[in-house]
């Protein structure tokens, strides 16, 4: 039993229509969903991704409307690491993020910026075999897409206490220092520490990642869970998230873990060609769908070029 990488990666927005530009326009990622959030769904939950909306490249925002900026401690992810094919292609992203006016600083082994909300990206020239998980954008030619997470980088203040539970429990192999990777059959990801800044205001809040998510196989969730309560890192029961089922529960740096399953997916309710561009609510809050399309915002999605019918 394996985990095949990170499945997704959940944050939080203060703004949803800007979080909407700066992810599809400038990052040119499709939308795969946007629904409310199901612990709390007077506002939005909404999900990035590639074409196929697939695991592997899944990126998503709770809208918490005018949240105060985080400030990433111990104890949270605070780097979105993305995979893209070339070095070519880490000097196209530099340009084009300068031209939509984000600042981005080029190493000699990746490229750092951030959204405009605080939330730190790397971009990387893809070292796997891994599938290239891509979205089609006019913004972005299609040698230069995201190709997927690479991995996250978390901040501990005492790593050596989670080596055990990601190593014996998850899985997870150690690739050099407090560098950790985590394969499967389909794909894998990297999950690494850094150490924790002095804790001054360390808090949750816009650009904050809230959790990151393994794959599991459909049918293996709650192995996974049994396997995690055995080793004492008290999992909540397996939750029906609808597009997939969800084990959540705090590795011992303190960081949100969840394990979600390979599938359903975000076609299960909705036309593949048509993700995202209307609200999704699943069946226990479709009754409220009236008073929820009153009250969110409006989102800048889809793009004209989305929205038209294909040409020929
Ligand atoms: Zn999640």
């Amino acid at each position: 039993m394996k985990l095949d990488g990170i499945h997704h990666i959940s944050a939080i927005t203060g703004d949803a229509p800007g979080n909407v530009e700066f992810y599809t326009g400038v990052l040119g990622m499709r939308m795969v969903k946007r629904t409310v959030n199901q612990d709390e769904p007077a506002v939005y939950h909404l999900f990035y991704g590639d074409d196929g909306g697939s695991p592997g490249m899944d990126l998503t925002f709770f809208e918490y409307p005018g949240a105060s900026p985080g400030v990433p401690g111990a104890g949270m992810v605070h780097r979105i690491v993305w995979r893209v094919a070339s070095r070519e292609s880490v000097e196209f992203w530099k340009q084009h993020l300068e031209d939509h006016g984000v600042a981005a600083e080029l190493s000699a082994k990746a490229l750092l910026f951030s959204d405009p909300e605080g939330l730190e990206h790397e971009l990387v020239v893809d070292a796997t075999q891994d599938e290239r998980l891509s979205a089609a954008s006019p913004e972005i030619p299609a040698e230069h897409a995201l190709l997927g997470f690479d991995g996250v980088r978390a901040y501990s203040a005492e790593a050596p206490r989670s080596e055990r539970l990601l190593g014996e429990t998850l899985g997870f192999s150690r690739s050099g220092g407090e560098t950790w990777e985590v394969r499967g059959e389909s794909r894998g990801s990297t999950y690494a520490y850094d150490p924790a800044p002095p804790e001054i205001n360390r808090r949750q809040g816009a650009g904050s990642v809230h959790h990151v998510a393994f794959a599991s196989k459909f049918d293996e969730i709650e192995q996974w869970r049994t396997r995690i309560a055995e080793a004492g890192a008290r999992p909540t029961p397996v939750i029906e998230r609808f597009y997939f089922k969800s084990v959540y529960f705090l590795e011992p740096s303190g960081v949100l873990f969840e394990i979600a399953t390979i599938g359903p997916g975000f076609a299960i309710d909705e036309d593949p060609e048509h993700l995202g561009e209307r609200l999704s609510l699943p069946a226990p809050f479709e009754p409220m769908r009236e008073q929820l399309e009153r009250t969110l915002k409006p989102l800048p999605y889809p793009p004209a070029w989305r929205a038209a019918p294909a040409a020929g």
